[in-house]
């Protein structure tokens, strides 16, 4: 291990989504930074499995959504159905279609359906990635201990925790993307505001040879089960017969040795087959937020500053949309052509996003298994199948959102970001489950198939694209080109006359930004003072 690289413009703590996703966003972009992980390896936790479309759409970008439909276990058109049933070995009580939008279909709406996928593949994927990209360094078994910072660098200490030795790196700007127990969070004074502990709960891998053939419901990718003995979901994992088993609302004092885990999975499914044990993970679902994200030059990301419930599959997906925001911006400043006003941006974008899922996740928490769970559900007869009637129709009611929320994914809008241009004539459309498509300053830019058969996003640059969507080179795109490139900010001029476009665009010129979000549309280029506002600049740069 080559312990004598003590400069990086960027040093990241901790090789889980979020730092890895940082990692790739900022070696895309040419600028070198340095991850380190305390594990010897990524990979280490089972826990999400809820690829978003939005992920997957970061993953395009970066060249490798197709690497991970391949790393699919059970192939990536395996139905994303989520089964509610009394016991896997018992009735039915409602099914959902499609959850999470993975079924690999194309619609306008995106550019990459949702993945379902163990959070260690995506992990192992985006490491190997990272490690192909020129000037990113990834260090296992290094754990962060401390920092300082003064007005030019933060000044980490690191230690190799094989050898022992200690040693500082010096760096423009630190990322605190090291989870939920974040040091780096400490450090710079952040404090969680919220609830920690809304439930406790056991995430247990198990493997099971013949169980998907045992039980009567057909494939899935999870099954909730609504019985008295353990409200709790379970599903199929990876291959080799490797399941999840997660018991909801765990009654504190309770634990689960790894037999009295396989006693319980064998009692919940009501199918008697040998379980063996591979891990048993205790874990909290809390809803916390910290109050701030950034001490001058560090910053957090990912669980560092933001905890909700699993539900609905967020946690992880708005750790990589968090590097996604923070790493072009990071890139910006470090290249020049970014301002002060960028880094600033980060949180204001960041934060009212957080606080939108976890209101939605905390949501979903609140009707788990041991709330849905009524007398005689399982009985025989007329008054069973009343019950399991009226259950049915409550999860149809309490539980559909949870997994069919794609305006939480992708129709998030930025409202009160300092680098986008607002029009007080054309506000984003409030958040709501149901996606609708907006290019009101702030939001995704929507997508769309090209009649070519390419993707919209496909036909963006890695820095701004300035679209005009009525297929017209006029309105100033020619000087806003000009004017691009004496500043030294990288814009690509994209034409193209899709009547769709215009319809969807609702005006002839939109400027995207690197994250494919929207910076301003109108009808003429308003000159330099836009490009000094989206990249950051205070308004008196030129004065
Ligand atoms: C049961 C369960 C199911 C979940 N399901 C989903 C889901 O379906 N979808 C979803 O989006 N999210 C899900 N989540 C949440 C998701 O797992 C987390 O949000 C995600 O792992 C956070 O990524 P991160 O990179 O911010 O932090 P982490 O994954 O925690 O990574 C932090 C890394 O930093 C390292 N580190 C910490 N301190 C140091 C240090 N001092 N020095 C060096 N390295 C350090 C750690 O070893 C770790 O590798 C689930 C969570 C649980 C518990």
């Amino acid at each position: 291990m080559d312990i004598t690289r003590i400069r990086t413009p960027v040093l990241i703590t901790g090789a889980g989504p979020a730092g890895l996703a940082m990692a790739i966003e900022l070696g895309s972009r040419k600028i070198p930074c340095l991850v380190v992980e305390r594990n010897d390896r990524v990979g280490y936790a089972p826990r999400a499995k809820t690829t978003h479309t939005r992920t997957r759409e970061h993953l395009r970008r970066w060249g490798i959504a197709g690497e991970l439909a391949a790393a699919s276990p059970f192939g990536v058109d395996y139905p994303s159905n989520v089964l509610f049933v009394t016991r896997l070995g018992g009735h039915c009580l409602h099914k959902i279609d499609n959850a999470f939008s993975c079924a690999p279909e194309k619609t306008d709406f995106y550019s990459e359906h949702a993945q379902w996928i163990p959070q260690y593949k995506l992990e192992e994927l985006l490491r190997a990635h990272a490690e192909t990209l020129p000037g990113v360094e990834l260090r296992f078994d290094t754990e962060f201990v401390s920092c300082t910072q003064d007005a030019q660098r933060v000044h980490s200490v690191l230690k190799n925790r094989k050898t022992g030795t200690e040693y500082t790196v010096e760096s423009d700007f630190l990322v605190g993307s090291d989870g939920a127990r974040s040091v780096i969070r400490t450090l710079i004074g952040a404090k969680l505001e919220g609830v920690y502990g809304l439930s406790r709960n056991y995430n247990v891998v198990f493997r099971a040879p013949g169980l998907a053939e045992a039980h009567p419901h057909g494939r899935a990718i999870m099954y909730w089960q609504i019985n008295a003995d353990a409200p709790s979901l379970i599903g199929p994992m990876d291959s080799g017969d490797r399941w999840f088993f997660m018991p909801t609302g765990v009654p504190e004092g309770v634990t689960l040795s790894n037999d009295e885990a396989a006693a319980l999975i064998r009692k919940a499914t009501g199918i008697d087959l040998p379980y063996e044990v591979l891990s048993t993970d205790e874990w909290v679902a809390s809803r916390l937020i910290a109050d701030k994200y950034r001490d001058r030059r560090i910053f957090l990301a990912g669980d560092a500053c933001h905890l909700h419930p699993p539900f609905g599959g967020y946690g992880m997906n708005m750790g990589i949309s968090d590097s996604v925001d923070l790493g072009w911006k990071l890139a910006a400043f470090i290249e020049g052509w970014g301002g002060p006003l960028l880094l600033d941006s980060y949180e204001r974008e960041r934060r009212p996003v957080h606080q939108l899922v976890i209101e939605e996740a905390v949501r979903n928490h609140a009707v788990l298994g041991g709330q849905l769970w009524r007398e005689r559900l399982e009985e025989d007869g007329a008054a069973g199948d009343a019950a399991r009637a009226e259950v049915g129709e409550l999860i149809a009611l309490t539980k559909t959102r949870e997994f069919q929320s794609l305006g939480f994914v992708l129709g998030y809008c930025y409202q009160h970001s300092p680098i986008i241009a607002y029009n007080n004539a054309d506000p984003a459309p409030p958040a709501s489950p149901n996606y609708q498509p907006s290019a009101a300053p702030g939001c995704l830019a929507p997508h769309l198939w090209l009649e070519d058969g390419r993707s919209l996003y496909d036909t963006f640059g890695p820095g701004f694209t300035l679209l005009a969507v009525d297929g017209r080179e006029a309105n100033g795109i020619v000087v806003a080109s000009t004017e691009a490139a004496e500043y030294g900010v990288p814009l690509k001029v994209e034409v193209l006359g899709d009547p769709r476009l215009a319809e969807l665009y609702a005006a002839p010129l939109v400027l995207i930004r690197p994250d494919q979000h929207v910076a301003w549309r109108g009808e003429v280029w308003p000159g330099q003072v836009l490009l000094d506002l989206v990249t950051g600049w205070p308004a008196e740069k030129h004065l």
